[in-house]
């Protein structure tokens, strides 16, 4: 059913698109963005779909069958410096499975659209265009955005020839979203497995720590008198390290990923100092009780080193998104007949477009392993077998969630 060849000069094709060197510079709205954007919505025609691009960029490809329709597809941005398949792979495999059922005259009656969503990668609005597409984005988020360099949205949008108005969840029945997608991490490669079964998008936190102590002199203020700032901050990374551990999931990651003293010189004890800690974890209950521990152990400091510490959010938390259980077992039954006990069910590690259309309809996401677990990187890649083993998976599965979805209605 899948054209292994047709699919994978497809992703090369789109490859080209801001290649450099082996990555890819692909930026939402960037010219050659908006032109990757037009030659798959060349494909899309090509394949006999009713193509479109619509206010926010997103690109359709719909089945001219009556809904409920299942999409399939991911997002076609990438990273400042960004790999070739981050994105690009799910995008492709939406537009050959659709294709491939549309061409089959066995399955030609089906209901299935591909789809290339905008801006996953936050050069704007984080997952600007599944958002979107869900009504999930708070139009104060959309006011002051701006892209890294000063650009601002609404420049972006009107460059693009875009009016900002996207389509939506609601205007069609659907039946499910299915997302492919490169791991992005090294626990396939690690396992051996070659396909892995989404069972949740884990959720994140990031907090802001703010410690006000005492400037003073470095030499002259005895240790005892100091309310120094930098020992606060680093005396709870280390706090952090140790209670965090005790509590652990298997997939719990935490990361301070930036700390800073002021004034920063060493013959200044430091008056304040600022960190972020970010926490990830496919399980809500556990992010809140990793969040009620950075405040209980934030307290216990201020209380120990009489350093002022305030908390703040930085940004939204993302809740985890629990995939839907039968879209993961259509995947999983596929994975079995394509790769007989080489498959694994796993969380994804990673912010996913399917974690916000999972709000709105059932979502399953198919990984395939990343070579070094490599991404975010120009040496991102994985190999052709594995590339081919996901679309193929892909395919199976998609043919029977729509039979099933035209049989009896799965909503
Ligand atoms: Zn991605």
């Amino acid at each position: 059913m899948i054209d292994a060849e047709r699919f994978l000069d497809d992703l090369r094709t789109l490859r080209t698109f801001g290649a450099t060197g082996t990555g890819v510079v692909r930026p939402s709205f960037s010219d050659v963005d908006m032109a990757a954007r037009r030659w798959l919505h060349g494909r899309y025609a090509d394949a006999g779909l009713d193509a479109s691009i619509d206010g926010i960029g997103n690109v359709f490809g719909r089945s001219p069958n009556p809904g409920p329709a299942l999409l399939i597809g991911s997002h076609s941005d990438t990273q400042p410096t960004g790999g070739w398949l981050d994105g690009a792979y799910g995008v492709i495999v939406g537009l050959e499975v659709a294709r491939a059922i549309r061409e089959n005259p066995d399955t030609a009656d089906l209901a299935v659209d591909a789809v290339a969503w905008v801006d996953e990668e936050s050069t704007y609005v984080s997952c600007l265009g599944s958002r979107s597409f869900c009504g999930l984005v708070d139009p104060v988020e959309l006011e002051g955005a701006a892209s890294p360099d000063g650009h601002s949205l609404a420049d972006a949008l009107a460059g693009a020839d875009l009016s900002g108005e996207p389509d939506r969840w609601s205007d069609r029945e659907y039946a499910g979203f299915l997302e492919a997608h490169i791991e992005q991490g090294p626990a396939l490669e690690a396992s051996g497995d070659l396909l892995g079964v989404v069972t949740a998008i884990v959720g994140a936190r990031t907090l802001i720590l703010r410690f006000a102590g005492q400037q003073n002199h470095a030499g002259t203020t005895p240790m005892r008198l100091r309310r120094d700032a930098g020992r606060a901050a680093i005396h709870f990374g280390h706090a952090i390290d140790q209670r965090f551990g005790e509590l652990t999931g298997d997939r719990t990651v935490w990361t301070i990923g930036d700390i800073r003293f002021e004034p920063g010189a060493s013959s200044i004890i430091p008056g304040r100092a600022e960190l972020t800690l970010q926490f990830r974890d496919p399980d809500g209950d556990l992010l809140e009780r990793f969040e009620q521990e950075v405040r209980r152990i934030a307290t216990d400091i201020a209380d120990a080193t009489a350093v002022d510490i305030t908390i703040e959010p930085d940004g939204r938390a993302i809740e985890p998104a629990a995939m839907d259980q039968r879209l993961h077992d259509a995947l999983a039954a596929a994975a079995e007949a394509e790769a007989p006990g080489h498959w694994t069910s796993m969380p994804s590690a990673a912010v996913h477009d399917a974690m916000f259309l999972a709000d709105r309809m059932p979502a399953g996401m198919l990984f395939v392993p990343s070579i070094g677990g490599i991404s975010h990187d120009f040496a991102e890649d994985t190999t052709d077998d594995d590339l081919v083993r996901g679309v193929r998976t892909m395919a199976a599965a998609a043919v029977e969630l729509a039979q099933r979805s035209m049989g009896s209605g799965l909503t």
